[in-house]
């Protein structure tokens, strides 16, 4: 076994349980891409075992931090079998979920979503990458689920110096393989495609905040709504859903756009109903202020503007930018619902970006609702970072 020993005093954070270990806290010690090393203090001692990725800052990340555990098929099949187990105890009300996430399930890097009868898997570092068949197999004995596709492409896969991957891993023979599959949320149905959408297919982690949307919408009667940064319209379905009388649905990817109006269709709701926007959604505002239209809903639900805190100043420019304008779109009463889903933008952060927003444009709000991402997308006690996703539901005075 190969030992990676730490400078001194930069033990601390792995006794916390905290799995990862930066380039810049080794004194020595090395192994291949994905190798399971024995991590010492520098005094020598015994601090956990983890996967060794060479071209990662983040050099180390622990799969274990008890002495008498062994790294094998047997460990990540339990692992595995735990995460699962959670989720069915959690209440969610969908046959699609997270059913492991990273760090947060003990496996990082590791990223799988379920769609009914079909896996949809991101291995993300080196140390997943090394045991993927055996965590292939425990995924489909524990899920009882058949096929399993794998979407490696994330920009994560570069910072570790693997290759992107995409494809079925596992798929029963006579299985067409087809891509393009359809998930229960709520009481809706949504179709999505897991070799072509954004991540895994779908954004699974708003799923909470979608229904509060459906449910606020129905309860203030919120009639004009725009879905800003719709994707394939999961809010927009929401929305009328919750009785809106018309929705516009904002994104710049067009095949999203016209999964949104498929979807629309799909729920039974009049074409007329509905209606997308190819464009840029701080223009699409603009031009909506300066030609005096007036929503009673707001969704804005953006790409990470802020991938870690170096870039947090500028992102909190632009969500303000966008908030104002809401802010200033929505009828008196109107509700907005506003997401950051930046790692480098804290929750305190937001909430305080919102409220310059809200000043700037000179109206005032209540914070009625704070959401953030289902609870099959664990942030746990020893994975503080775990969060990235915070939103808040907002009522214009
Ligand atoms: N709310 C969605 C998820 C949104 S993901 C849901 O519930 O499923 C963010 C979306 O923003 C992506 O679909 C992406 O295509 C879109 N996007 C990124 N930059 C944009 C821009 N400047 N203007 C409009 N859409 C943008």
């Amino acid at each position: 076994m190969k030992v990676i020993k730490l400078r001194d005093g930069k033990e601390r954070s792995l006794l916390r349980r905290h799995p990862w270990v930066f380039e810049g806290s080794i004194a020595g010690g090395r192994a291949d891409a994905g190798e399971t090393v024995r991590v010492e203090s520098h005094a020598g001692e015994f601090l956990a075992w983890g996967a060794y990725s060479p071209a990662s800052a983040i050099r180390v990340r622990a799969w274990s931090f008890d002495v008498a555990e062994r790294i094998d098929a047997s460990l990540f099949d339990r692992r595995i079998a735990q995460a699962i187990a959670l989720r069915a105890r959690l209440p969610i009300d969908s046959d699609a979920m997270r059913l492991v996430h990273g760090e947060a399930d003990g496996l990082p890097g590791l990223v799988v979503d379920r769609y009914g009868d079909t896996l949809c898997a991101q291995f993300g570092a080196a140390g997943v990458e090394r045991f993927k068949s055996v965590m292939a197999d425990a995924l489909l004995r524990h899920s009882g689920c058949a096929r399993l596709y794998e979407r490696s492409d994330a920009s994560v896969r570069a910072l570790e110096g693997l290759a992107a991957t995409t494809g079925w891993l596992r798929l029963p023979a006579g299985d067409a393989g087809t891509t393009e599959l359809t998930l229960r949320e709520h009481g809706w149905r949504l179709t999505l495609d897991v070799a072509e959408g954004h991540k895994t297919g779908y954004y699974l982690d708003q799923r909470d905040a979608r229904k509060l949307f459906a449910d606020s919408v129905r309860h203030f009667g919120c009639q004009r709504v725009l879905n800003g940064y719709s994707y394939t319209g999961g809010f927009s379905v929401a929305a009328l859903a919750g009785g809106a009388a018309h929705v516009t649905s904002v994104d710049s990817s067009a095949p999203a756009l016209a999964r949104a109006t498929a979807n629309v269709a799909l729920n039974g709701f009049a074409a007329a109903r509905h209606s997308v926007l190819d464009a840029d959604v701080n223009q699409t505002l603009r031009r909506a202020l300066a030609q005096g239209e007036r929503f009673d809903a707001i969704v804005l639900d953006p790409p990470k503007f802020a991938p870690s805190a170096a870039h947090a100043e500028r992102a909190a420019r632009a969500y303000k930018d966008i908030n104002r304008l809401a802010f200033q779109l929505l009828a008196p009463g109107g509700l907005l619902f506003t997401f950051s889903c930046s790692g480098g933008i804290s929750a305190d952060l937001f909430q305080k970006i919102v409220a310059g927003a809200g000043l700037d444009a000179g109206v005032d709000g209540l914070f009625y609702a704070r959401t953030s991402a289902a609870p099959d997308h664990p942030m746990t006690v020893t994975f503080p970072e775990g969060e990235y996703l915070k939103g808040w539901a907002i009522l214009k005075r």
